[in-house]
């Protein structure tokens, strides 16, 4: 093997901020530190630069300025999309639909709501990770207050077909969210073609500073405030904003759409030689998610009679840094549940290994990952207790 490398592949936990990032983002702590909702030079300054930051979100998925409001990240966008629209529902209906293999900051939501008297479908998805569009229209009812149904999952990478979700719900006057927190940077997002009425985004997932991120809400949909306090995002987000945080967003949003097509195409191609090289070496492989419609970083892979947590410690050692999944169910034993939705046994879902990469990856971070795999995956599996009699 050779000299050991550092290499990052957890891309979708979250990114390196970029230093044209970090470099917007300075001044807003020291020499502009105003508060923006003051009323003098230095308040104004930082005002101006949530506003530039607002027009630069807005440009980035198609929308008005005024249709877009800052938050603490993604998991917040989620939760006040889907208990926001909820409580603003109320008299029309009770019934929300989402997917089984949305990220927890949908999930437990709708969890927290089916506790209040909600209902909840939670719509099955195929061996690949899809959700099948016609499922949306059979589950819909004159109850029905919100669909919400991810962009592209974070776990296997599948990529929903958003734009017909979308007009399904718009064809029954049913308002529409997609989590689009792995699609920024992936893909071209746009709320008018994906029909979203709401939209999540979160900036550590694309080359920006963590705890910070946007909801998307088009105009006339019905939302409830998510903080109450101060006049702050149009009074419905109180809470002095995160100035510095929120100028490293619009930096990054710029960056990360504009080099998307040569980002993506480039990722794309270390993510495919990974999957043939891993299944084309090791016997007892399958990929998770998608073949084709799938996020150009991610690799997700099951190996039989292994645990992915004894693959991670493996890769930790030789410097590599993966996940099994996803990071916020990383401490649990639970097999995840976007892989037991597509219907993998046990077996398979405990042994499963995610890589995603990023712009920063090389050929030479893909051949060092593919020398240290078939050796780790032979090695786990002689102690394996889980193979049996093979
Ligand atoms: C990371 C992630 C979130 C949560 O975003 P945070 O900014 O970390 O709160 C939500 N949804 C998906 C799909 C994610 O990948």
């Amino acid at each position: 093997m050779e000299q050991r490398r550092s290499v990052y592949m957890d891309h979708a936990a979250t990114t390196p901020v970029r230093p044209e990032v970090v470099e917007v983002m300075l001044p807003y702590f020291s020499e502009w530190f105003g508060n923006p909702s003051s009323l003098y030079a230095l308040a104004r300054e930082a005002k101006e630069a949530v506003e530039e930051a607002r027009g630069r979100v807005a440009a980035a998925i198609g929308a008005s300025p005024e249709e877009v409001y800052f938050t603490s990240g993604g998991t917040e966008a989620d939760n006040w999309a889907v208990k926001g629209v909820a409580a603003a529902s109320r008299k029309k209906g009770d019934h929300i639909i989402t997917s089984a293999i949305e990220h927890h900051a949908v999930l437990h939501p709708c969890r927290a709501l089916e506790k209040q008297g909600y209902r909840v479908t939670y719509l099955p998805v195929d061996e690949f990770g899809r959700v099948e569009p016609g499922d949306v229209e059979d589950a819909i009812t004159d109850e029905t207050i919100l669909v919400s149904v991810m962009a592209a999952n974070n776990e296997i990478g599948s990529i929903q077909p958003v734009a017909e979700i979308g007009r399904i719900a718009h064809d029954h006057n049913v308002p529409f969210h997609t989590d689009a927190v792995q699609a920024i940077g992936a893909f071209s997002v746009g709320v008018d073609a994906m029909g979203a009425d709401l939209l999540a985004l979160s900036a550590h997932k694309f080359g920006g500073p963590k705890g910070t991120g946007a909801l998307y809400v088009r105009r006339g949909t019905r939302i409830g405030t998510f903080m109450d306090g101060g006049a702050q995002e149009r009074g419905r987000r109180a809470g002095t904003e995160n100035v510095p945080g929120i100028v490293g967003l619009g930096r990054a949003i710029n960056l990360a759409v504009a080099e998307m097509p040569r980002n993506a195409a480039r990722v794309a191609a270390m993510r495919d030689r990974l999957i043939r090289g891993i299944l084309e070496t090791i016997p007892d492989t399958r990929l998770n998610g998608h073949p084709i419609e799938r996020l150009p970083n991610n690799v997700n892979v099951a190996f039989r009679y292994v645990e992915g947590e004894s693959i991670l410690l493996s890769l930790d050692a030789l410097g590599i840094a993966a996940s099994t999944g996803s990071a916020c169910t990383s401490a649990s034993l639970e097999p995840s549940h976007v892989l037991t939705a597509c219907g993998l046994p046990p077996e398979h879902a405990h042994g499963s290994l995610r890589l995603t990469l990023g712009p920063g990856n090389t050929d030479a971070d893909v051949d060092y990952v593919l020398a240290a795999l078939p050796g780790i995956i032979a090695r786990l599996r002689e102690m394996s207790p889980l193979r049996g009699g093979a």
